[in-house]
């Protein structure tokens, strides 16, 4: 078994979703007392989130080629950035270190082709929804059609991440919003909704809807197992 490298903290929210996901799918696939082989570095993401609202990504990617060193030191064979959003500084990373990056949008877009849709909706943090690193991947590296919701709807998603979420604040009034907004992209022929952010999950399932939901920490942690073992 391959040593997973993860760079968490973004939030340490998610992060905890990675490790037990991850975890659990070592233990269904070999049994008994198997767990993974991880090596985690933390971040503190509050002076993180501050370079990005500042624009200041080559500040946020000095923070995380430091700790993907340190994954790859510890002896880590491959690693995960654990959030999309970060992955704008993807290249960076992969730059810097002499182990392949698991990519969260390759190993999500991998799994929508597969499944044959066509035309997704993306939720996530302004920056996965607007910018091309991400989006862009998707549409051009995968022939997928993206759409994402309206101005108004997509700051109040980002809001809702930020402000809630990577606190680990679960409210069911943005529950409902979410919900609305998943609707609304399926009204606007979307097959489906990535979960492009990852602390989504902890607020809506595949149980809150009908509409095909693809979960990116589900997914990134599922792939970092096939590549373990
Ligand atoms: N975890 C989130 C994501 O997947 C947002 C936090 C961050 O900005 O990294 O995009």
């Amino acid at each position: 078994m391959k040593t997973i490298g993860l760079i968490g903290g973004m939030s340490w929210e998610s992060t905890v979703g990675y490790y037990r996901e991850i975890n659990e799918r070592v233990k269904n696939s070999l049994g008994g007392l198997h767990s993974a082989k991880i090596v985690l570095h933390s971040v503190d993401f509050d002076p993180i989130e501050k370079l990005q609202h500042k624009g200041d990504w080559a500040g946020t990617a000095e923070i995380l080629i430091g700790a993907a060193k340190s994954v790859e030191a510890a002896g880590a064979d491959f690693v995960l950035i654990c959030t999309n959003t970060m992955h704008k500084v993807a290249p960076d990373i992969e730059r810097s270190i002499n182990i392949p990056l698991l990519h969260i949008a390759d190993a999500t877009a991998e799994l929508l082709v597969k499944d044959g849709v066509k035309k997704v909706g993306l939720l996530g943090t302004a920056f996965t929804m607007e910018q091309d690193f991400y989006k862009g991947r998707l549409s051009e590296e995968y022939g997928l059609e993206v759409v994402t919701p309206g101005e108004a709807d997509r700051k109040r998603v980002h809001e809702i991440i930020y402000n809630e979420l990577c606190l680990g604040t679960i409210n069911p009034e943005s529950r409902q919003e979410y919900l609305r907004i998943v609707n609304e992209l399926s009204k606007s022929g979307a097959d489906a909704v990535i979960l492009g952010c990852t602390e989504i999950g902890m607020l809506i399932t595949q149980a809150h809807t009908d509409i095909l939901l693809y979960d990116t920490t589900a997914i990134h942690a599922a792939k970092a197992v096939e590549w373990a073992i």
